[in-house]
């Protein structure tokens, strides 16, 4: 299968990262206590910032989180099988769209872990289900309900990867809600060779 995978909050734990710095920024940095919904998943949408006030927020944080933030549970081993199993793994995310920098940083991570074994990488990408229907994808991870929603909409599956604080999505024909790396692999080689109509 051609299995396209986002990268925050699904291969690394980023998006906890920020939402931990977003709150040190808005108490400590602002002295802003400024916090509308913490049930929120990207923290641009959890404080009442001004375009400044981000800007301050990823000046300061923003590579550092890149460079700090952990590999998802079992995500290096699932990915690494996946890739032996003969699955095609093209990576689709947004990172790079803020800052290209960290494109860099990121490639550099993945040469150090092992981990550049990817066919094929999407970076700063702002419309995922145009390239996942371009690289004629079978199935999505994505941890942003928006996205999946797209997607699933384009009829291509999508798995809604939940392991934080987000807003739930009823499961149908196309979208898969699933908590964690171990559960990926086994949906994935539950559905291996099944195809959607
Ligand atoms: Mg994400």
């Amino acid at each position: 299968m051609r299995i396209g995978i986002d990268l925050d909050g699904v291969i690394f734990d980023s998006e906890k990262e920020f939402r931990v710095y977003s709150e040190l920024y808005d108490t400590v940095d602002l002295k802003k206590n400024s916090k509308l919904d913490n049930k929120e998943l990207r923290f641009q949408s959890r404080f009442k910032w001004t375009k400044e006030e981000l800007n301050g927020f990823l000046n300061k944080y923003h590579k550092q989180i890149i460079e700090e933030s952990n590999f998802m549970p079992g995500v290096k081993r699932v990915l690494q099988m996946l890739k032996q199993m003969g699955h095609s793994l093209i990576l689709i995310t947004a990172r790079g769209s803020i800052n290209k920098d960290m494109i860099k940083i990121t490639e550099e991570r993945f040469k150090k872990s092992g981990m550049d074994i990817f066919d094929k990488y999407y970076w700063a990408t702002e419309n995922k289900e145009a390239v996942c229907e371009k690289e004629n994808i079978d199935i999505m991870i994505d941890d942003y309900i928006e996205n999946c929603e797209r997607i699933a909409n384009h009829k291509i599956r999508a798995i809604y990867f939940k392991d934080a604080p987000s807003p739930d999505l009823k499961e149908n024909e196309y979208i898969k809600v699933l908590y964690n790396w171990g559960e990926i692999y086994r949906y994935i080689n539950e559905i291996d060779g099944t195809k959607l109509m």
